[in-house]
């Protein structure tokens, strides 16, 4: 056979990959890549970790598979008990699942069998952001804000209110407090709109991802929904999948603003990238109730199994011991000021943000106007194909609707030291060198 029988998406031709170590992936020819955005913000320790491998090879060794009705596993109830810790509390059940998408899915079906133990069966809507991602599954797909993944299944899903969220960089510093009212007044009226007590939840992302290019909200805005929820009694669910564990610099990215949701979903840094791991955690009250009321009627074979719970372990306990927390925040500071001088030597670098190690970075073709780049210019596609190119690999997404303007992020390993974390940025100068030259100079002619 001459083509390969995988199909995922089109795109151009993917170099081989070899071998990783660190930082670094190596494809068949030799060639090395920094690894900018931890794979899919998942590779969170970076490749190779002796002690996630040793931790995993035990396991193995012990038992790999049990079912999660058949016996009780140690490796998921310690990474249980440490989940809620990391919580302080605040959440104080887990369920286990295997990707980002169950996660949500997961969140979407505890919270509806909960007002349906209630005696509320009436409460059938979702309430969450555009732009906003949550997955791929027909019902995170429905919840997910991102018109050309939407497109084709918006009769099948079961859809949810869409609602603006924050966009600081639109808004503008001064306008800040004005901006976050203006969100919160038409996320309200939307909510009335359709009957304040058929709402199950609001769902939001603290760290927008990839459909956002790492948009950050703010205590006042989580605020303002921990409000709108409480007065029309639904719930608020948190999607920390991309940006929990520690990528933002706190274990959960809600803690830094103290307001506390409901339900909580994280998955990609949980097994960094060594097996498939993901979780709800949510408040024990809800679970009670479900749980009185015939058990949550939900559930993925391979969740919660020890192998997988083993790695999640591991790779928790090596942030701690080797106080990644810390780096993150160290190489995040040294990240925001190489990407804010590249921002000042070009116009089109429109706006620079995030935190911790996780920074997105828009293009737009005008910057007073932030106006995105047309569509048919393909910027996110260029950008990561030129950063390869120079070694350097990054998370693109295409500019959205008017919504936003083609951005990529930044997010390597937790583990880059400072001498990689220059490197980065060398080859990304590069990359945003031969963008301008090649791509960017000639559109704005
Ligand atoms: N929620 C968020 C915020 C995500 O970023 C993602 C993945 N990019 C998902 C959910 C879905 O996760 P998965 O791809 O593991 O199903």
């Amino acid at each position: 056979m001459t083509t390969s029988p995988l199909f995922y998406q089109a795109g151009p031709a993917m170099p081989e990959v070899s071998h990783a170590h660190g930082v670094f992936l190596w494809d068949a020819q030799g060639k090395n890549y920094l690894d900018g955005c931890s794979g899919a913000i998942s590779c969170n320790l970076g490749h190779g970790h002796e002690a996630i491998r040793d931790a995993m090879l035990a396991q193995l060794d012990r038992v790999a598979f049990t079912y999660r009705t058949q016996f009780e596993n140690a490796p998921a109830v310690a990474l249980a008990h440490e989940l809620v810790a990391m919580t302080d509390g605040e959440l104080e059940k887990v369920f286990f699942v295997s990707s980002g998408s169950e996660a949500v899915e997961s969140a979407l079906k505890l919270a509806r069998q909960y007002f349906v133990a209630r005696g509320e069966p009436q409460r059938r809507h979702f309430v969450s952001l555009r732009p906003s991602y949550h997955g791929s599954t027909l019902g995170a797909l429905g919840v997910t804000g991102y018109q050309p993944l939407e497109a084709p299944f918006t009769d099948i899903t079961p859809g949810s209110i869409k609602v603006p969220g924050p966009d600081f960089y639109r808004a503008g510093q001064t306008d800040r407090g004005a901006h976050i009212r203006h969100v919160l007044n038409e996320t309200r009226a939307q909510i009335e709109a359709a009957g304040g007590d058929s709402v199950i939840a609001i769902v939001v992302e603290p760290v927008g991802g990839a459909s956002t290019g790492a948009r950050l909200v703010d205590k006042t805005y989580l605020e303002g929904l921990r409000q709108l929820c409480d007065e029309f009694g639904c719930l608020l669910i948190f999607d920390e999948v991309l940006c929990g564990i520690g990528r933002t610099g706190h274990w959960f990215a809600y803690q830094q603003w103290g307001v506390a949701p409901d339900l909580l979903t994280t998955a990609k840094g949980l097994g960094a990238g060594y097996y498939p791991v993901g979780a709800l955690l949510c408040r024990e009250a809800l679970v009670e109730t479900v749980m009185a009321n015939g058990g949550f009627q939900h559930g993925h074979t391979y969740a919660g199994n020890p192998l997988a719970c083993a790695t999640g372990l591991a790779a928790i306990e090596a942030i701690r011991r080797e106080g990644l927390l810390y780096n993150v925040t160290a190489r995040g500071q040294q990240l925001k000021h190489g990407l804010e001088s590249l921002q000042a030597r070009y116009s089109w670098l429109g706006d620079v943000r995030g935190l911790g190690l996780l920074w997105g970075v828009e293009l737009v073709m005008d910057p007073v106007e932030k106006t995105p780049f047309p569509a048919e210019a393909n910027l996110f596609a260029k950008v990561t194909a030129l950063a390869k190119e120079e070694g350097l690999l990054i998370y693109p997404r295409r500019t959205l609707d008017g919504l936003a303007g083609d951005h990529f992020l930044i997010s390597p390993p937790f583990t880059i030291s400072e001498s990689e974390t220059e490197l980065l940025l060398e080859r990304l100068a590069s990359a945003l060198e031969r963008l301008d030259r090649e791509v960017v100079a000639p559109l704005l002619d």
